[in-house]
C-alpha cells in the first residue's frame, strides 16, 4: 500500500481486472453480437476514465454515457489513447444548444424524439455532411425514445432522416432482471418489428440482464452496465459476475455500554446486555445509506459487526461485543463492502438496488485501482 492509502480514513478499491473479466464473460454470452459498455454516471461511480481505459485494452469499442458532458469529459481524458474505431453514444441525446459540441467531440447522440432528430439534422446541415446518430424507440417503458407510431411515421416521410447516418436502432427493457415477467417478450416482439424498418442500422436492445434472456434479445450489439461492475443480472439466481468493489474504513474508537444504554441519533437502538460499541469512519456521505441503520453488518478480520443505531453522515456504530480484544486496534481496517456482504447483499439490507449502492459511494474515499501489470 502507498503511504496515502495506509493513512486513509476509508478506501474504495476497484478491481479493473474483474471488470475486464466480467466484460469478457458477457461478450462470450452475447457472441456473435458485439458487446459494448455503459459507463454513465462515472461508470456507476467507479471512475469512467479508468474503466474505459481498461475496457479499451480488452477490445471494447462501443461506450454509452447519459450526458453530453460525460462524453466530452471522457473523450478529453482519453484524447491521446482513443482508437479511431471506438465510439461514445450519448443516451439522452443532445440538450438544445449542445449539438455543435457533441459533433465536434465525435460523440454519437441517441435521438429520442422528433425534436432531437430535427436538431441533429440542422447540425448536419451546418456541418455540411451527414452525422452519425442512434435512434431509440420506446417499446414499453415510457421513458426515452420515439413511440412506435412516431418512428413509423418518421421513416415513411421522404427524406425525414436526411443528414443522419443511423448507427443503432435501440430500445430498453423495463424488467429484464425478472425473467418471468411477460413484459420482456412483449417488448421483444415490438422491437423486432420496429428494428426491421431500419435494417441499415445495428439492433441494440439488451442491458446486462437482457443478455441473460437469451439469443433473441441480443441483436447486433448488447450494452451492459451493472453486470460489468459485479451487480447480479438475474433476480433469484446465483451471481455469475466477479465482485469488483471493496470498501474498507477505519475503526476510530470503542466503548463499553451497559444493558439499556442507548446508541446514536434518536436512540433507535439500546443495548440488551453489557456491550462494546465501536465507531467506524464511514457514513451516509460516503454512500453507506441511512436505510442500512440497525440492519447491515461490517466485518473485522471476518468477525461480523452488526450496525446498531442510526448511520450518521461520517460514522457508523457497530456492536463489537463478540470481537476478541486483540483485534480492537485504533485505525484497524473494517470491511464495509467485501465478498461476504457485496453490493448486492448490502442493497437488500438497505432496501434499495445495487445500482444505487454503487452510484452513492461518493468522492471522499481514497481510491485504488487494481489492474493487470
Ligand atoms: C443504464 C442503461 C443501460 C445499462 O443497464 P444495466 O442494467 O446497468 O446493464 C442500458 N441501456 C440504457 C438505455 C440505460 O439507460
Amino acid at each position: 500500500m502507498t503511504d496515502a492509502i495506509s493513512a486513509a480514513a476509508a478506501i474504495l478499491t476497484v478491481d479493473l481486472r474483474a471488470i475486464v473479466h466480467n466484460w469478457q464473460l458477457l461478450s462470450a454470452r452475447a457472441a456473435p453480437a458485439r458487446c459494448g459498455a455503459v459507463v454513465k454516471a462515472d461508470a456507476y461511480g467507479l471512475g469512467a476514465e479508468e474503466v474505459v481505459r481498461a475496457l479499451l485494452s480488452a477490445g471494447c469499442r462501443e461506450f454509452f454515457v447519459a450526458l453530453v458532458d460525460e462524453g466530452v469529459r471522457l473523450r478529453g481524458a482519453l484524447a491521446g489513447a482513443w482508437p479511431p474505431d471506438a465510439r461514445v453514444h450519448v443516451l439522452h441525446g443532445p440538450t438544445p444548444g449542445s449539438e455543435a459540441e457533441c459533433a465536434a467531440r465525435g460523440l454519437v447522440p441517441v435521438l429520442n424524439c422528433l425534436e432531437q432528430v430535427e436538431r441533429w439534422r440542422a447540425q448536419a446541415r451546418r456541418a455540411g455532411h451527414p452525422l452519425p446518430a442512434a435512434i431509440q424507440v420506446d417499446t414499453g417503458m415510457a421513458r426515452l425514445g420515439l413511440p412506435p407510431v412516431t418512428f413509423q411515421e418518421l421513416l415513411s416521410r421522404h427524406g425525414a432522416l436526411d443528414g443522419v447516418l443511423p448507427t443503432l436502432v435501440m430500445s430498453h427493457l423495463a424488467s429484464a432482471e425478472d425473467q418471468a415477467d411477460p413484459t420482456n417478450q412483449l417488448q421483444l416482439a415490438r422491437f423486432q418489428a420496429l428494428r426491421a424498418l431500419l435494417p441499415a442500422a445495428s439492433g441494440c436492445f439488451a442491458n446486462s440482464s437482457g443478455i441473460f434472456l437469451g439469443r433473441p434479445y441480443h441483436f447486433d450489439l448488447v450494452r451492459p452496465g451493472a453486470a460489468l461492475y459485479g451487480i447480479a443480472p438475474v433476480a433469484g439466481q446465483p451471481n455469475p459476475m466477479r465482485p469488483v468493489v471493496r470498501v474498507q474504513a477505519r475503526l476510530i474508537q470503542w466503548r463499553n455500554v451497559s444493558a439499556g444504554d442507548p446508541v446514536g441519533y434518536n436512540h433507535t437502538w439500546r443495548a440488551s446486555r453489557l456491550s462494546r460499541i465501536a465507531t467506524v469512519s464511514v457514513g451516509y456521505a460516503d454512500g453507506y445509506l441511512r436505510s442500512a441503520s440497525d440492519r447491515a453488518q461490517l466485518r473485522l478480520n471476518g468477525v461480523g459487526l452488526p450496525v446498531v443505531g442510526r448511520v450518521s453522515m461520517d460514522t457508523v456504530t457497530v456492536d463489537a461485543t463478540d470481537v476478541p480484544d486483540c483485534l480492537l486496534v485504533s485505525g484497524a481496517l473494517v470491511d464495509v463492502i467485501d465478498e461476504v456482504q457485496d453490493v448486492n447483499a448490502l442493497a437488500v439490507q438497505a432496501g434499495t438496488n445495487a445500482y444505487e449502492i454503487l452510484t452513492s459511494l461518493g468522492t471522499r474515499y481514497r481510491r485504488q485501482y487494481i489492474q493487470e501489470q
